[in-house]
């Protein structure tokens, strides 16, 4: 077991300026487990000041913790810049958020125990482990514990309830009974702790390979009522005779397997959240209950849930449209081109794959055990052959420009009107996209007036919305969804 060239090098230039320094918390756990480590964190009994004399101009203090960044020569981006901070004391936290005041110590020990987990207080120079509260152990043994009083430890520091769950996550270790008994009972304290902090644990739960043992979890100690409350709307919610789990159970069961075949992170989202709006449209119970317009209503939540979350737009838009989506149509006689083209315009091309996984996450979460691949395959071989057609008004072979010359007429919302009225033609059938058809086409549109060419604009647009559904309509009436 060696410590990386870079780290090794900052312990040894303390320690030669007569100062003690390890390598500590994370780093040192994911290194005992034999993980990569992220970030590598290096803690000292030199203060900030001292830090910054040794380390000269690659040293940067920002911020009133006693955080020092040092800049290290390297080409592995994770060891370019390392933390080194000094030892300390926590003292009292009033808001539950953050420590009053932060007191700098000179002995580790005390740096050891204000930290949140034992196999996240373990120190490490190189040569030995300090590790007061049976760190190693613990690994060994697969547990999460909090370094002394569980109750104090939560109730000072909020985050640490989603760390707890987060980090059991990852590793796929148990909370520690003790520790667990405190998280319950300090659960609501969560919602002192910001939507951001709160998101970044969430996501890590969720890109995590036992993402649906943390959502469980997150539900069973009562964190989950102040994160996603809609998802526990599904709890105890029956379904009709397609399915056999509830809408809670078989929304976990789809995020297992998204995460069991490692989809990226808005796909695993979707597949959580794709049937979230059933609670709320079910009507009728047992084997006859219907579910209509639930992936509209799931949509609409999913876009409350992550908006409240704090995600970025471009992210949200995008689970979005994977659970607007996610009933797509597809029998292998009668799906047309035409309407696989409007579903890649719908959800978007670069969406297309990821929303074929939440898919596969919802039958396979659905207990039935074949995911379809024969239909699958059909459906992505028609998705390839209509890839290269006109979709969007940009990949007409006329433009805004050209159709301003041609037709001598003003910019305006003529011009979108009659783009958009040409692509709809252009999705049923692709030939017709030549400059020759257009531009005839074009014309001919030129003399309706604009009240008739609005009209004909949101026609189409509602049957690019529709006509996929359309096509759907008897799969909706078939599962009653
Ligand atoms: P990862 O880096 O994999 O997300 P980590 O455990 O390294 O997990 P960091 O946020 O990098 O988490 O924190 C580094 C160390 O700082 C932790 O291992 C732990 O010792 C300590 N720590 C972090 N957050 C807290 C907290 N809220 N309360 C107490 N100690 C904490
Ligand atoms: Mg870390």
């Amino acid at each position: 077991m060696k410590l990386p060239e870079e780290i090794k090098n900052i312990i040894n230039a303390l320690s030669k300026a007569g100062f003690e320094a390890c390598a500590v918390g994370g780093c040192v756990r994911d290194f005992i487990l034999g993980h990569k480590a992220d970030d590598w964190d290096i803690t000292t009994n030199a203060t900030p000041d001292q830090i910054q004399k040794i380390f000269g101009e690659n040293a940067r203090y920002e911020n009133k913790f006693g955080t020092v960044v040092v800049n290290a020569e390297t080409e592995n981006p994770r060891l370019k810049e390392i933390e080194i901070t000094t030892y300390r004391v926590e003292e009292k936290y009033t808001d539950k958020r953050h420590p009053d005041v932060v007191k700098f110590s000179s002995r580790i020990e005390d740096d050891l125990a204000r930290r949140d987990f034992t196999i996240n207080a373990i120190a490490w120079d190189g040569k030995e482990f300090i590790d007061p509260f049976g760190g190693q152990k613990d690994i060994k043994n697969k547990i999460i514990r909090a370094v002394g009083d569980p109750q104090k430890r939560f109730n000072e520091d909020a985050l640490r309830l989603m760390r707890a769950v987060r980090i059991a996550a990852q590793l796929d270790f148990k909370i520690e009974e003790k520790t667990t008994r405190a998280l319950k009972k300090n659960a609501r304290d969560i919602a002192v702790v910001s939507h951001e902090r709160i998101r970044d644990e969430f996501v890590k739960i969720i890109s995590s390979r036992n993402a649906k043992k943390g959502v469980e979890e997150l539900s069973g100690f009562g964190l989950l009522k102040h994160i996603v409350p809609e998802l526990e709307e599904g709890i105890d919610v029956t379904q009709n005779k397609h399915h056999i789990y509830t809408v809670w159970e078989h929304n976990l069961r789809a995020l297992d397997w998204a995460a069991e075949n490692d989809y990226n992170f808005e796909t695993r989202l979707a597949s959580l959240l794709h049937d979230v709006g059933k609670p709320r449209t079910k009507r009728g119970e047992g084997l006859n209950s219907t579910f209509y317009n639930h992936e509209v209503v799931g949509a609409q939540m999913t876009a409350k849930i992550m908006e409240r979350l704090k995600f970025p737009n471009k992210i949200i838009e995008k689970v979005i449209l994977l659970v607007r989506y996610h009933l797509f149509y597809y029998n292998v006689d009668e799906v047309t081109e035409s309407s696989v083209r409007r579903l890649v315009k719908n959800v978007g091309p670069e969406n297309v794959d990821d929303l074929l996984n939440v898919r596969m996450s919802d039958r396979k979460g659905s207990g039935v055990p074949k995911a379809e691949p024969y239909k699958l395959r059909h459906l992505r071989a028609i998705i390839e052959k209509v890839s290269l057609d006109p979709i969007s008004v940009k990949m007409l072979k006329i433009n805004g420009d050209n159709l301003i010359k041609l037709l001598g007429i003003e910019p305006g919302p003529k011009v979108g009107y009659i783009l958009n009225i040409l692509l709809d033609e252009v999705l049923d059938d692709p030939k017709k996209n030549t400059k020759e058809y257009l531009d005839e086409k074009a014309a001919a549109l030129n003399d309706k007036s604009l009240d008739k060419l609005a009209e004909m604009y949101k026609d189409a647009q509602v049957k690019t919305r529709e006509v996929a559904e359309e096509e759907f309509e008897e799969i909706k009436k078939k599962f009653r969804v």
